[in-house]
């Protein structure tokens, strides 16, 4: 259990000290992706990528999780494109997820705790806070990890938590889309994982993870609701 450091990137509404004491019984906290789980982030970035950038990439041709392969973008184009996208207007002009907080408001209505759990850069903290509460997403905590390895990148210097500092027995399902983080999910945590469909995802499962029926593919919140009503 990772409690040891957890706390300078928890931004909780209950504040870190509930939910470290929570994460004591653990099994009742389930991790949620925010982009492209409970955001329509890559939505937003093809918008954006159109208008600011005059090119048009359909939802369905982002076949990597990597952006500069999926969106024809050189290292300076990405970066560039990467600040634009990370602007608070940019951000809470994301659209919510469908059924997203309906399923959300399900699992705290059974008494889960509800963590949202990010890779995007530290500095988009407050305004992603923000983008919940507006969006009326239901949750106990918003906590930063390191998923995308930013420091190689445009957001040097972000202090999320290392991925692998999350606590291994401290959820009981984690909700992703990106399969890399659901691969590495699968192998640091005892958690039921959940892929959900993306055309970004569909070809990159370790098949040992579907081996071991730890990582469920599923289309999408609706069908989480249905196969994790209880989970
Ligand atoms: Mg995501």
């Amino acid at each position: 259990m990772a409690s040891r450091g957890v706390s300078p990137a928890i931004f909780g509404k209950e504040g870190t000290r509930v939910l470290q004491n929570r994460s004591l019984d653990g099994r009742n906290r389930i991790y949620v992706d925010l982009d492209d789980v409970l955001a329509e982030t890559a939505r937003m970035f093809l918008d954006l990528l159109e208008r600011e950038f005059g090119r048009r990439v359909e939802y369905e041709a982002v076949v990597a999780y990597d952006l500069g392969r999926s969106l024809d973008l050189d290292q300076d184009e990405l970066d560039e494109f990467m600040v634009a996208v990370h602007r608070s207007e940019a951000l809470l002009s994301i659209k919510p997820m469908q059924g997203a907080i309906d399923a959300l408001e399900v699992w705290v209505e059974a008494g889960y705790i509800i963590e949202v759990v990010t890779g995007r850069p530290t500095m988009t903290a407050e305004v992603s806070q923000e983008w919940l509460d507006t969006a009326g997403v239901p949750h106990d905590a918003l906590t930063f990890v390191d998923k995308y390895a930013w420091k190689k990148n445009v957001f040097a210097g972000n202090s999320a938590l290392p991925l692998h500092e999350l606590p291994e027995s401290g959820y009981c399902l984690a909700v992703e889309d990106s399969a890399s983080v659901a691969s590495r999910l699968a192998m640091h945590m005892d958690a039921a994982v959940v892929l959900i469909d993306k055309p970004w995802n569909r070809d990159e499962l370790v098949e040992n993870d579907h081996e071991e029926g730890r990582i469920t593919r599923c289309m999408d919140w609706e069908d989480i609701s249905e196969r994790f009503c209880l989970p």
